[in-house]
């Protein structure tokens, strides 16, 4: 299988109409200037002279900002500066993501001309008291019409959703993602709300008038979520924002974050507690009391398993009292396993 690469180009807010008051893409990216189609260049030319393998299969991919709502002309100046690496066959195609209200026949059909491939559409919330509050600009019915107009049109539909948006439950989580599968996205990423400095959410939180998820929280809520998309087998490329200068503790001075469920690893603590979960479900189901029993399961799997700082492992030994082996095995497929007991009482 052909190794897959993207090459990130960052279009800042600059491009943006909206002013969602959670986001401030200028702090979230590290750019304030709007990037030219010398930048794009330059930034390609950067990562294929970095990259090592020779069957590859590489995309650029234009994220922050809304792409589709900046000037035509600086679109087609941007997505023209791809071009002659998809004909000479070293970039093989572009993503963007864009706003759901910047989405129409005449777009799409530019986005097509110049070998866009996938569109991932900011959804957010598919309630739209929530995006309202959000300020976000965008109905539930936008999310629909573009999501639709993009499958239509053949291109890969991705959907990007926020957890712990102000005033959104649980339950307003689990309607969104109902809502989202309802539309076929191939990918999907989750973003949990974290607090950036200099936003509207940010005087919100100083007001104490928004109360950031706390980590547990945020991984409770994004656990539903996953296993709801894992269902219907969406794939999920992302959970989490991306660890940068920008987005990281916010106890370190150069952090942008001011509060929130930032975690370095949060994307793992949702897995392994998915792990966790289906584990214990299966210990519960043998009939006797447990001592040890060993895990087996695919390579790719383990860490999940024993979890974040092993906290799975102990976890089940401090609440169960039940010592946990785990062991690679490639006949295992990956996101199953196997229990074997090991030791029971009398
Ligand atoms: S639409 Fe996207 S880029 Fe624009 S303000 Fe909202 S979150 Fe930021």
């Amino acid at each position: 299988m052909k190794k897959e690469y993207i090459i990130p180009i960052f279009v800042p807010h600059l491009g943006c109409p909206n002013n969602c008051i959670f986001c401030n893409q200028k702090k979230i990216s590290g750019q304030t200037k709007m990037v030219t189609a010398k930048d794009v260049k330059e930034t390609i030319e950067y990562y294929l002279k970095n990259f090592k393998d020779n069957y590859k299969y590489v995309e650029v991919a234009f994220f922050g900002g809304s792409f589709t709502a900046i000037e035509t002309k600086i679109q087609e100046e941007l997505l023209q500066a791809v071009q002659p690496y998809i004909q000479n066959k070293k970039v093989h195609s572009i993503r963007i993501s864009t706003r759901p209200d910047a989405i129409d026949k005449q777009i799409l059909r530019r986005l097509k001309r110049y070998h866009v491939k996938t569109i991932e559409l900011g959804v957010q919330s598919m309630n739209n008291y929530i995006l309202s509050r959000c300020q976000r600009g965008h109905t539930v019915e936008d999310v629909k019409k573009a999501s639709k107009l993009i499958r239509l049109h053949g291109f890969i539909l991705g959907h990007q959703m926020m957890v712990g948006l102000p005033e959104s439950t649980m339950q307003d989580e689990i309607n969104t993602t109902k809502e989202m599968i309802k539309l076929k996205p191939k990918i999907v990423r989750i973003y949990p709300v974290l607090v950036i400095k200099d936003t509207p959410l940010a005087v919100e939180y100083e007001k104490e008038e928004y109360i950031p998820l706390t980590v547990t929280q945020a991984v409770e809520r994004c656990k539903e979520v996953v296993a709801l998309f894992n269902q219907k087998k969406i794939n999920v490329i992302r959970i989490g924002l991306q660890n940068t200068e920008e987005i990281s503790d916010p106890s370190k001075e150069a952090s942008q974050v001011a509060a929130g469920p930032f975690h370095p690893a949060f994307r793992q603590l949702v897995e392994a507690g998915l792990w966790y979960d289906s584990i214990l479900k299966e210990i519960k189901k043998i009939n006797t009391k447990v001592i040890q029993v060993k895990i087996l399961a695919n390579s790719e799997n383990i860490n999940n398993i024993i979890g974040h700082k092993k906290e799975n492992i102990v976890k089940l030994k401090e609440v169960y009292d039940v010592d946990v082996i785990v062991e690679a095995s490639e006949e295992i497929k990956p996101g199953k396993f196997k229990i074997e007991i090991l030791k029971t009482y009398e």
